[in-house]
């Protein structure tokens, strides 16, 4: 929707499903000037609905000229649970204007019955263990976490990542590029055709990457879990996208 230049601007840190699906609410409202901002790390990204900016800010003091120039009324961090450095950032920047800002995070996710997770702290930790609990991999961990793995010689990993990944890298690797939602079916295939005995994966949240948890349980696999970094304190979170266009609403910025 065409916005007025006296519209109060609302900036959304995108790269994640609920990013594009606040920008998509955020668009239809009138008077109401959104602005999704993506990093530039894949090479055809699904675009957000309305405007869109592409590329770093410059650190926290590039991020705050960015909120001050273009009068930013509020800041919405849907950025991936793993984005720490530039949640980091929009705390930093927001606490330097003094633009209120709100994460958006979906919950994380949790065992059931017959899950074997192995949780850790890092992918580094996550490299660590490996070796103690299977042979051949599913890495889910993205393109730039490869790399964390590339010293484990004896081990096979089959990473999946939408755009390839760079040096360096495992050296008795497969690359599925590819790019969610998955299906369980597709899941179940993957773990079959590459007889995986052991799944990486950060604990992202949410629907689109679950099914290779429900996957694994089902043939008793062990899954590596890399648990969240924590949240820059202070910063309240929504956990869904109704819940970020209330606290947008509270602050007049979208209608009730
Ligand atoms: P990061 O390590 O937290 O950030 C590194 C730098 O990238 C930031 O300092 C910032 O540069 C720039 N940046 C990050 N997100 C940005 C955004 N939305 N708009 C503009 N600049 C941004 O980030 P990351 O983990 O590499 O993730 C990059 C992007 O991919 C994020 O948008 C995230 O939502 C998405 N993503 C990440 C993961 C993951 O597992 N980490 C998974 C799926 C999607 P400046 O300091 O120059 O501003």
């Amino acid at each position: 929707m065409a916005h007025a230049p006296g519209d109060p601007h609302v900036l959304v840190l995108g790269g994640t499903t609920e990013a594009r699906a606040l920008a998509a609410a955020l668009a239809e409202v009138a008077g109401l000037r959104a602005t999704s901002s993506l990093a530039g790390r894949v090479a055809e990204p699904r675009l957000p609905a309305g405007e869109v900016r592409i590329g770093g800010f410059g650190g926290p003091d590039g991020l705050a000229a960015w909120l001050r120039a273009e009068r930013v009324a509020a800041v919405v961090d849907a950025t991936h649970p793993f984005a720490a450095v530039m949640s980091g950032n929009a705390a930093a920047a927001a606490a330097a204007t003094g633009v209120p800002l709100l994460a958006l995070r979906r919950p994380g996710w949790a065992p059931v019955p017959g899950d074997d997770w192995h949780p850790v702290a890092s992918l580094a930790d996550a490299a660590a263990l490996l070796p103690a609990l299977g042979r051949r991999v599913l890495l889910t961990s993205g393109r730039q976490g490869i790399a964390a793995f590339a010293h484990l010689d004896g081990l096979h990993f089959v990473a999946r990542s939408v755009d390839p990944p760079e040096p360096p890298l495992p050296a008795s690797l497969d690359v599925l590029l590819d790019r969610g939602p998955f299906t369980l079916d597709g899941e179940r295939a993957v773990l079959r055709e590459h007889r995986i005995d052991v799944v990486v994966t950060k604990d992202s949240g949410g629907a689109a990457t679950a099914p290779k948890l429900t996957a694994a349980r089902e043939l008793g696999l062990p899954v590596v879990v890399v648990t969240r970094p924590p949240l820059p304190a202070g910063v309240p979170v929504a956990e869904t996208v109704p819940a970020a266009l209330a606290w947008l609403a509270a602050r007049g910025l979208t209608p009730r």
